[in-house]
């Protein structure tokens, strides 16, 4: 029988529900520090999951985008493992390198397609860019790091 992939990705599973439980930390200091009526208990396990749908919500909107996607991508990473799809390359269906998973748990791709892709991407923005500034000359969109 073939290593589950639980057990296989154990420690990038890990690391994933660290990174999960860290920016779900957080979010509830965001949550206290932006509604005093919150009356969060302590985190025992896992807030985001065992929130009401009404909380869902109202975690929603005081999420940033940016926690907002990287719960996504932890979300999604987790999911990939559960069906034995995390570690594959989307594009050339190569395996990942761990080192690479290791540092980068919510990698998709090995580092060839990726910089291929970052290359694509950068070629576009650029266009995307250039064509911006000719359309409206008060550009002041936020980078997505
Ligand atoms: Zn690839």
């Amino acid at each position: 029988m073939a290593i589950k992939p639980k057990k296989k990705w154990k420690e990038i599973s890990d690391i994933l529900l660290q990174m999960k439980a860290d920016t779900l930390r957080e979010i509830k200091k965001t949550v206290k520090s932006g509604a005093e009526t919150q009356s969060v208990g302590e985190p025992s396990g896992d807030i985001y999951d065992q929130a009401s749908s009404e909380r869902d919500r109202e975690l929603g909107l005081l999420l940033g985008d940016r926690e907002r996607e990287k719960l996504h991508n932890i979300d999604e990473a987790l999911l990939r493992i559960d069906e034995g799809e995390y570690g594959i390359c989307e594009e050339c269906e190569e395996e990942i390198p761990l080192g690479r998973l290791k540092a980068m748990p919510f990698a998709r791709h090995c580092v060839k397609c990726k910089s291929d892709l970052e290359k694509l991407q950068a070629q576009t923005k650029r266009f995307e860019e250039d064509r911006a500034y000719r359309e409206i000359p008060l550009g002041g969109e936020e980078e997505d790091a």
